[in-house]
């Protein structure tokens, strides 16, 4: 499967930093982390510093899936509203997923810091706008929900956006928590420590065959050789959704585009993540080095491989919706690329076990918040293997 186009921003920004060995003997482990995005990344780190023996492979380079193409914008804003999604879920259960996320972007600032692992992280608002006269009303009720619940929230005026930000916009809600990092440096810099402190990692390790035991899981390689782990934990982004016989999730392709470095940016857009109410979405904000990144236009992913042509066509109408919202700002194309989303019905992850996988434990950040629900599955992976419960099992089950 195809996850991203070659020329994705944050492998050319960054290059391959570090190679690892592909896996050429048999091993045993306590907990085999089946790929090494973010997610990955972030699960492997959590299990190693727990104590438990892990080796983690992938079939490509490290985070070379869809953590090389996503914006990495950090919300605790889930894609359904919160109003909607206690529709969904139940009142008591949207405020837990929105505030987990508000918690989420604490634990991956603090654990960053604790590594001192430099991947661009930066402390950001969040500005959602309405993207038409009619999603006005929507949006507000949206606020005053947030608002009646506690989340730290302001209703801005296209006055004020546009003093605020020289932004021409319907009126929109100014979250105070929100972040933004370069997640493929950050699972790199991750996985590099890890390994340095003895946990095992194996890229170019395909894998032809899942063997699972009542006390075990097997791996057996392409090249024949096999990992013998208690249990596996699957961090293997969208790919993993061939694996069920239901469908979970939709997966479409989004597109990106970055602007060239230190042109007229505005100051006032370096602090601040902009998304609209439309659908799809567009999503902006800025770069540590100093670019503005625009995003959106999604498409069935049936559509990929992405064209050039499509690519060509998805850039021009992400600068044109750029120009009517900044209309002062000349936006110079750098990179465009495209990258593979799961789109779930109610924005939440998949985080947890399922019946037909015995031992194995799923972390499916899907949806436009999957680092986020990534780092919170690293409190709820060693939830479940100590036996024990949290609420989000509940809300991120697969059976739900
Ligand atoms: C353009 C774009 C914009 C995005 N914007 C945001 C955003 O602003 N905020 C946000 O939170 N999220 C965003 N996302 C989503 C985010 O990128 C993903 O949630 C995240 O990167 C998923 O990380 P992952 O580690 O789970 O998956 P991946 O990065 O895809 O990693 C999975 C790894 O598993 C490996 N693998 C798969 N199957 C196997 C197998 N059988 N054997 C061995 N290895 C295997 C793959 O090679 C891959 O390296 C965006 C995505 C895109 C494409």
């Amino acid at each position: 499967m195809e996850l991203r186009s070659p020329e994705s921003f944050w492998l050319l920004k960054n290059g391959i930093p570090y190679c690892y060995p592909s896996l050429q003997e048999n091993i045993e482990c306590d907990i085999a982390v089946v790929g090494s995005g973010i997610t990955g990344a972030l699960i492997s780190h959590t299990l190693h510093r727990a104590g438990y023996k892990t080796v983690v492979i992938d079939k490509r380079d490290v985070a070379n899936g869809s953590t090389a193409a996503t914006t990495s914008m950090l919300q605790y804003e889930i894609d359904v509203p919160m109003h909607k999604l206690a529709e969904l879920i139940g009142e008591e259960g949207a405020v837990a997923c929105y505030r987990e996320g508000i918690n989420a972007i604490e634990i991956l600032e603090a654990m960053l810091r604790k590594e001192g692992i430099d991947a661009g992280f930066e402390r950001k608002k969040s500005l959602q706008v309405a993207h038409s006269e009619k999603a006005v009303a929507d949006l507000e009720k949206e606020y005053n929900y947030r608002k009646a619940h506690g989340f730290r929230v302001e209703w801005l005026s296209p006055e004020e956006i546009s003093v605020r930000y020289n932004m021409a916009s319907h009126p929109g809600i100014l979250s105070e928590e929100g972040a933004s990092i370069d997640a493929f440096r950050a699972a790199h810099e991750l996985i590099s420590r890890n390994h340095a402190g003895g946990m095992q990692v194996f890229d170019h390790t395909a894998v032809k065959e899942f063997q699972y035991e009542p006390d075990h899981v097997k791996i057996i390689t392409e090249e024949g050789f096999s990992i013998r782990s208690k249990r596996i934990v699957f961090c293997t982004g969208f790919e993993t959704l061939r694996m069920f016989r239901k469908k979970y999730a939709d997966v479409i392709s989004t597109f990106a585009c970055v602007s060239e470095q230190s042109f007229n940016l505005y100051p006032q857009l370096k602090d601040l993540l902009i998304w609209d109410t439309a659908d799809p979405y567009i999503y902006i904000r800025t770069t540590d080095d100093g670019r503005l990144l625009v995003g959106g236009e999604d498409i069935p992913y049936k559509y990929n491989p992405v064209s050039e042509k499509m690519k060509g066509k998805k850039r021009d109408k992400l600068i044109k919706k750029i120009q009517k919202l900044f209309p002062t700002l000349t936006f110079l194309e750098d990179y465009t690329w495209a990258g593979a989303f799961g789109v779930t019905k109610d924005g939440l992850p998949f985080i947890g076990e399922h019946p037909d996988f015995p031992n194995a434990i799923f972390v499916l950040g899907l949806g436009g918040n999957g680092i986020t629900f990534s780092v919170q599955g690293m409190e709820l992976v060693l939830k479940i293997l100590a036996g024990e419960d949290h609420p989000l099992l509940h809300y991120y089950r697969f059976d739900r």
